[in-house]
């Protein structure tokens, strides 16, 4: 591994094809035989620490149309946090169904699982039957891995019934030193970014894209008004810049004046502090308080100058969702992707039928979707929110932290990279973005 590693430090990108693939490799992994550790215990308090281990496992067999890629470095996503508290379930009754498909899939079925859905690193072989790729070329990887024998997959990829996310519903994921990826993961890693940076957007960014921005979600357009939960987080640090950039106006939530200071640098005027308002949406366990929802209704109203929501951008789901649909405006659409605190909703549907509401399923991104989120991190128009960068080791630590949202927008974690700052490309084209581009570290 460390030839693979110095080749690719001193940037002999076509030198590393030659190089022989390690039997074996580092990877963070949660096992099967722990995964009932948390039961009975409260999701706050199940640790990530405790569950995610790094330890050395076999190199997967590289099969067609796939590719074994030197991982330089990672980042942590909420699906990690749920893979490591074994919830909503254990990621190993995914792996287990996915082994049945064929011969080929049963790799994966193992009693360990490699997590991770992100990526920036180097391409070590390519899989019989990749012509776009080769060793050497410098990638990044989205997380959809798809099979397209089913004419259902053929029109939008995402509605594949063999749909997955790699990394998570998948084995050999990106946290670790090499990944087994689907060559129609691969994008290219942009040029002025390091290898940390250009890890971090891809899931939470082509998310945001598809949810917000494509016609498959929001179907966005100038001018609208979006809420959006969470603003400074994963999701909403990229769904703040699509809406800046594409001239919608973004309402902003967060919970804390840090957190607000955060998006009011990304360009964002119009900001609400939950906390500071105290919303208190739920009344007890089982009923909510419409006229807390009304309240908030009113803050949006003042803040936009009397202009209801038309694009709610939803992930907290149950804590939120009756807010939601409350405040969107007659014709107004609730996108959602998630349900954070709680997967049964609640809402008053008298709200959503009388004014002609929409509620939009929205789930990860199609290859085209994620590629056209990668241009605009390429081109300079949307930038990675990196605020923390872990080494391997330390990735219990990285995965705790967002699971009690003690981060900001996203954290990174070190794989074959030994520090921050290494592979970047175009100097002058990061010179231009740099201020932009660090808006999130150390905060
Ligand atoms: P994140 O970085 O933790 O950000 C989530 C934000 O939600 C937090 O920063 C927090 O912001 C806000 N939040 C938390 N609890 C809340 C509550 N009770 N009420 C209102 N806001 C609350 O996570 P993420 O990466 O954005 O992911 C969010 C969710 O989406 C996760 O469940 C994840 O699994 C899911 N997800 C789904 C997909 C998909 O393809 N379907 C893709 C990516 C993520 P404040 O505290 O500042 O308000």
């Amino acid at each position: 591994m460390n030839e693979i590693r110095d080749a690719i430090l001193a940037g002999q990108f076509d030198a590393v094809g030659g190089l022989a693939v390690p039997e074996s490799y580092r990877a963070v992994l949660v096992r099967k035989d722990e995964q009932d550790m948390f039961e009975g215990m409260p999701t706050k308090e199940k640790d990530p620490r405790k569950s995610l281990h790094v330890e050395e496992v076999p190199t997967p067999e590289l099969g067609p149309g796939e590719a074994i890629v030197a991982v330089m470095a990672s980042s942590v996503n909420y699906n990690t946090v749920w893979t490591s508290i074994f919830e909503p379930v254990s990621t190993f009754g995914f792996l287990e169904r996915y082994g049945k498909l064929s011969e080929l899939t049963k790799r994966h079925d193992l009693p360990y699982h490699v997590v991770g859905s992100d990526l920036a690193g180097v391409v070590l072989r390519v899989g019989p039957g990749v012509n776009k790729w080769k060793p050497g070329d410098e990638v990044v990887a989205h997380c959809l891995s798809v099979e397209l024998e089913d004419p259902a997959g053929h029109d939008d990829t995402m509605m594949d019934p063999q749909q997955r996310i790699w990394g998570f519903e998948t084995n050999f994921g990106g946290l670790a030193d090499l990944a087994l990826v689907k060559s129609n993961q691969l994008m290219p890693k942009p040029a002025h970014l390091s290898w940390e940076e250009a890890a971090a957007p891809g899931l939470v960014n082509s998310t945001a894209y598809r949810q917000l921005v494509s016609h498959n979600g929001a179907n966005m357009k100038q001018g609208d008004v979006v809420l959006i939960w969470g603003a400074s987080g994963g999701l909403g640090s990229y769904a703040t810049q699509m809406a800046l950039n594409g001239g919608a106006i973004p309402v902003c939530v967060v919970s804390s004046p840090e957190k607000a200071g955060i998006v009011r640098s990304l360009g964002a005027e119009l900001i609400i502090d939950r906390s500071e308002e105290g919303y208190q949406f739920w009344k007890d366990e089982n009923n909510q308080d419409p006229k807390e929802w009304q309240r908030l209704g009113k803050k949006i109203r003042e803040l936009t100058g009397g202009d209801d929501v038309d694009i709610v951008f939803e992930h907290p789901g149950r804590d939120t969702f009756g807010a939601s649909v409350y405040v969107a405006k007659k014709g107004g659409t609730i996108v959602t992707c998630a349900s954070t605190t709680g997967y049964m909703h609640q809402f008053d549907n008298r709200y959503l039928w009388m004014n002609l509401k929409r509620i939009i399923g929205s789930h990860f991104a199609n290859y085209k979707e994620a590629w056209e989120a990668n241009r605009l991190i390429d081109r300079g128009l949307i930038h990675p929110t990196l605020s923390k960068v872990y080494s391997m080791e330390d990735v219990g630590q990285a995965a705790y932290d967002v699971h009690r949202n003690l981060h900001q927008g996203k954290v990174g974690v070190l794989t074959l990279a030994p520090e921050e700052g290494l592979g970047v490309r175009d100097q002058e084209k990061r010179e231009k973005h740099l201020t932009a581009i660090n808006r999130f570290r150390g905060v």
